[in-house]
């Protein structure tokens, strides 16, 4: 079946986006081959869209002729707070408009999706969550580290760098000894930290660890190092946000995978 007859038979199948509606939805990490199907539907039924600066213009072109809100940073700055973001969503909503919310990844995924659906419903809006693929799952295995892999670990822990005050980061070293693999989000800015910190907790300075800048699209860069080297790897490259990092032994795989595959390392 061709990609056209498919959309448009899934066009008869998927939801109505209704007026006063707010769909809360994931464009997942960057490459418009990572929305899912809900999410193209979306894109061709809003009339307005709240989008933030993870989300690539070449997804929020597909929404051809909704009016555009960007509500991401100027500058590493929210311009706009997360309460007028949801304040916002609930007037439009309230003015009858077909709301389509889109962030990076999932937005449930450290994307204060959670937040403003709670708003929603507290304000008995309708709205409907379309999840997207998180982009830390993704950038892992476009770079050939596969999150979990048999024999090498049980769970995989997602983390975020970013805390809402400063007395309320995460216990590095805790994580550190269930000896899983980290998933860093926002990490950079305290890079050196997190990683002196797990260090602390008893990871070996030699254990693998990935730093993946703007994963899937053509801005990608990736450098393998250890959890000792990593963060200064990290600044002397010039990595800049947004940028994940991965410890643990998953991302020696990385390199297995590309001499098996013949290709070239990155
Ligand atoms: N809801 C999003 C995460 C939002 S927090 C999700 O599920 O992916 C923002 C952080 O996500 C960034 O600081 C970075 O750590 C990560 N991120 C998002 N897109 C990324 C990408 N394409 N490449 C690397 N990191 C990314």
């Amino acid at each position: 079946m061709s990609v056209e007859k498919t959309l448009s038979l899934l066009q008869e199948r998927t939801a109505r986006l209704e007026a006063g509606h707010v769909w809360l939805a994931g464009a997942g990490p960057g490459d418009l081959g990572c929305l899912t199907l809900d999410v193209v539907s979306a894109l061709t039924q809003a009339d307005v869209v709240v989008h933030d600066a993870l989300v690539d213009p070449a997804v929020v072109a597909i929404a051809e002729g909704a009016e555009l809100f960007y509500v991401g940073k100027r500058g590493g700055q929210l311009s706009i707070t997360q309460a007028e973001i949801t304040a916002r969503l609930i007037a439009l909503a309230k003015a009858g408009r077909k709301v389509l919310r889109l962030k990076g990844g999932d937005p449930y995924v450290f994307g204060r999706g959670g937040e403003e659906a709670l708003a929603l419903a507290r304000e008995g809006i309708p709205f409907r969550f379309l999840p997207g693929i998180t982009s830390g799952l993704a950038a892992l295995g476009s770079i050939g580290i596969p999150p979990t892999m048999r024999g090498l670990n049980k769970a995989i822990i997602l983390a975020t760098g970013q805390t809402a005050d400063p007395g309320d980061e995460l216990d590095w070293r805790a994580l550190a000894r269930t000896g899983q693999p980290i998933l860093i989000y926002m990490g950079l800015k305290i890079l050196g930290r997190i990683t002196a910190e797990l260090i602390a907790g008893g990871l070996s300075p030699d254990t693998p660890a990935a730093i993946v800048m703007s994963a899937t699209t053509p801005r990608e860069r990736v450098h393998v190092a250890t959890l000792g080297t990593i963060a200064d790897d990290a600044e002397r490259l010039g990595f800049a946000s947004p940028v994940l990092t991965a410890v643990g032994r998953i991302v020696s795989m990385r390199a297995e995978l590309l001499a098996l595959a013949g290709q070239a390392q990155k």
